[in-house]
């Protein structure tokens, strides 16, 4: 069994040691930080399957800013598939071109996909990934988006952002030889969750673990858990050389955290010893350093810091 089939029957099964208890605490730890925040894309308020493909096959090849009025236009020019199928194919190319949306073929296949939706399924959308596929330029991807937004009935969307944040979060998909990123991240995602896991999880890869990670800046909600928030190694498979960020102080809250993860609770001296070789409490770099640290971890809501007259005491905030 490779790494990553491990990793995904743990994940199924809750069955290995170190995810077991875990698990329930990644996948709420994401959709928490997802509802408090994210970006506000229109298309993310409705469940219309028809407005969601639009904005699926726009995005394709068009930066999601530049996307939302070119979305809001299509959809008041064409509100339904009805009036898609109806329009006029050189309208539809000519609003694609004059809206810089890329290969004019996409304006044609969705032109042709709205004619089948009203002539071969009755005005309804089908539900399922595999159904979507059969609608023209529909492909796997498109079709699993589709299903997971407007149906909340897809599969774990896997696209470049997804699997950045899957390698850097689990150590044995970095360690794999050909990791299996599909199976992982449908092993990650809760059971019929498909449309708030699925925004989350790539709101993840969009905002916080970009080709230049975030990982503090945007709080994210993994770095608890996070390989490399614990390593310090940012490498991913579209990042082959480590990304330039203020990197040591990053480097020492990932320390912190991992060696808290080790331990129920630590004191701040043993700990400061064991973060940095040239820890002096009194020094450039001992408690009012670490303890500058460790606000700042506390405020994020990573750990909590005691302070007794005898002692501080550190543990993670479970
Ligand atoms: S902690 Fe950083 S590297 Fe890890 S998943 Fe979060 S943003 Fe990505």
């Amino acid at each position: 069994m490779s790494d990553t089939d491990a990793l995904s029957a743990a994940l199924r099964d809750g069955d290995a040691a170190e995810l077991s208890d875990d698990l329930d605490a990644i996948r709420e730890a994401l959709v928490e930080w997802y509802r408090a925040d994210h970006r506000a894309f229109p298309w993310r308020r409705t469940e219309d399957p028809y407005a969601i493909l639009v904005s699926e096959v726009m995005s394709q090849q068009t930066q999601l800013d530049r996307v939302v009025p070119a979305w809001e236009d299509f959809l008041e020019q064409w509100p339904t598939t009805a009036d898609l199928a109806d329009a006029d194919r050189a309208d539809v190319v000519a609003f694609w071109s004059s809206h810089s949306l890329g290969y004019n073929n996409r304006a044609t296949y969705l032109h042709e996909a709205a004619g089948q939706i009203e002539t071969e399924y009755g005005g309804s959308f089908p539900e399922t990934p595999t159904e979507l596929q059969e609608l023209m330029g529909v492909g796997p991807y498109t079709a699993n988006a589709v299903a997971s937004f407007a149906f909340n009935n897809g599969d774990a969307v896997v696209d470049t952002n997804v699997k950045r944040v899957l390698y850097r979060a689990f150590a044995e998909i970095r360690n794999a030889d050909d990791p299996d990123y599909e199976s992982v991240a449908n092993a990650l995602m809760p059971a019929g969750e498909s449309r708030i896991w699925n925004n989350a999880i790539m709101e993840l890869g969009g905002v916080a673990c970009g080709k230049k990670p975030r990982c503090d800046e945007e709080g994210c909600p993994w770095r608890e858990w996070c390989h490399a928030y614990q390593t310090g190694d940012f490498t991913a498979p579209d990042v082959p050389t480590q990304p330039s960020f203020e990197g040591s102080r990053r480097q020492f809250r990932g320390r912190v955290v991992r060696l808290l993860g080790e331990h129920d609770e630590m004191d701040l001296d043993t700990l400061g010893h064991r973060i940095r070789v040239d820890y002096t409490p009194d020094g450039e770099h001992g408690r009012e350093w670490l303890r500058g640290l460790l606000s700042d971890l506390a405020e994020d809501g990573l750990l909590e810091v005691e302070e007794t007259r005898e002692k501080t005491v550190v543990r993670l905030r479970r």
